[in-house]
């Protein structure tokens, strides 16, 4: 069992798995990530990229189906092992963590609902294929409306106003025009998505629906990879809808159970990020708990210098921290929604916003303690920063977030 680990019931067979999944971080998922933040957005999507590879490598190893069960072809994992799995993942690298992770989005929604036609179009393909050839996405925010497609979760935080993916009745299908945001991950490479929709007269973003969808039908079209600052290994872009028609059965949830779905989404994702940002911490800490132990100054490696220890301290007291509250609420609100039990937005909000900030902290801290060298591209240190910053904006920039949860004590 890990020096970090406070859970005495993780098992001999978790322990197995755990060092697995590191073992895959650190030999393809870690060197894969550094060379993928250095390509061109275009470069990661284009056909060739190592990001196929790895996706694929993934996919063989079961860890982009670790919900469903092993009789569809899950690897049917609890959702601590799931949790210690996702640290390790996202260890090697946030980007590439987030591409496995939210590539079943649209599969295990088709499978919680138990929507017949979701199940046998989206779930099941998806969980019987382990080549990667399968990819979903969630999108959900628009051009004009990040925060505000967030929102609807509590009559006081609701937006007002017309979104910018319209769903309308046409006989046994609903047709969709519009589009989704920049920011959508996985959206260039995606075969799938979950979309949020708004239907006429919605007058405020509590008024949608959720439709789950391939992306090859007729009037679909991605836009270019976005060119960003962090997560560079995970590609996001826009996705196009013109007069695109699906069945009406794939539009597996609207009207009044349109929010607490939207509730409950995002308790999972947020709780995932909150995981996420436990691994990257970790990265992070690590590396300069190395670094200081090498690098000599004053005559002496850094680390015996008092306020290198003291920073070092500060950020071991924070990771633990990150790590420990990040896997209570993943695990209860996981286990929960996989019951069909009432789950807690208001902790995984706090989880996701207490974990971001604290990682974004510890990679600040990783990158002073190496000094010049933490700015430059030979240490993965400055990369570490650039995703910490992103993991503060995704799903949901923190300060939103809070406003969210805020009536919800
Ligand atoms: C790494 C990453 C992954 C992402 N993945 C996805 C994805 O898979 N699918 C998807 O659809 N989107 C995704 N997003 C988009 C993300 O959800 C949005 O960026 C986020 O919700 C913020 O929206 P915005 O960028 O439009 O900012 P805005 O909503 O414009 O916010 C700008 C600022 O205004 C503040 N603000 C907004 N509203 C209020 C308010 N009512 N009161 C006070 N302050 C407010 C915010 O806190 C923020 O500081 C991702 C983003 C990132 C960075």
């Amino acid at each position: 069992m890990s020096y970090l680990e406070y859970d005495l019931s993780i098992t001999d067979e978790q322990c197995e798995m755990q060092e697995a999944a590191h073992r895959f971080a650190a030999e393809v998922l870690r060197p894969v990530g550094v060379d993928l933040d250095r390509m061109s957005s275009d470069e990661v999507v284009a056909p060739g990229s190592p990001l196929h590879d790895v996706f694929a490598q993934a996919s063989a190893l079961g860890y982009n189906r670790m919900v469903g069960p092993p009789e569809i072809g899950g690897l049917g994992l609890d959702a601590t092992t799931r949790h210690l799995l996702l640290e390790e993942l996202a260890w090697g690298n946030v980007g590439l963590s987030a591409v496995i992770f939210l590539s079943s989005t649209h599969a295990d929604v088709a499978l919680l609902t138990g929507v017949p036609e979701a199940v046998e179009n989206f779930g099941l393909p998806f969980y019987a294929s382990s080549d990667g050839s399968i990819c979903g996405c969630w999108a959900v925010t628009e051009p004009d409306h990040g925060s505000d497609t967030l929102s609807p979760i509590h009559r006081e935080t609701t937006v007002q106003g017309r979104g910018q993916l319209i769903a309308e009745a046409d006989g046994d299908d609903w047709i969709l025009n519009g589009q989704k945001s920049a920011w959508v991950s996985n959206g260039p490479i995606a075969t799938h998505a979950m979309l949020n929709v708004q239907m006429p007269p919605a007058e405020n973003f509590g008024q949608g629906g959720v439709c789950l969808m391939p992306l090859d039908l007729p009037g679909v079209s991605h836009g270019k990879a976005l060119d960003k600052h962090g997560m560079r290994s995970l590609p996001q872009g826009e996705l196009f809808f013109d007069n695109v028609r699906v069945p009406k059965q794939w539009m597996v949830m609207q009207g009044e159970a349109f929010s607490p779905y939207l509730g409950a989404h995002l308790t999972a994702f947020n709780a995932g990020v909150s995981c996420v940002a436990a691994g990257l911490a970790r990265a992070a800490y690590e590396s300069a708990l190395d670094y200081c132990k090498e690098r000599v100054q004053g005559g002496k490696p850094i680390i015996e210098h008092q306020s290198v220890r003291a920073r070092l301290f500060r950020m071991f007291s924070l990771l633990q921290s990150v790590r420990s509250f990040s896997r209570a609420v993943y695990v209860r609100n996981m286990t929960q929604i996989e019951r069909g039990e009432p789950c807690y937005l208001e902790h995984s909000i706090a989880a996701k916003v207490f974990c971001t900030q604290a990682a974004l902290e510890i990679a600040t801290l990783a990158v002073q303690l190496h000094g010049g060298n933490g700015l430059t591209k030979e240490y993965p240190v400055e990369m570490f920063l650039r995703d910490a910053t992103a993991l503060t904006v995704a799903d949901g920039e923190n300060a939103a977030l809070a406003q969210i949860a805020a009536p919800l004590l």
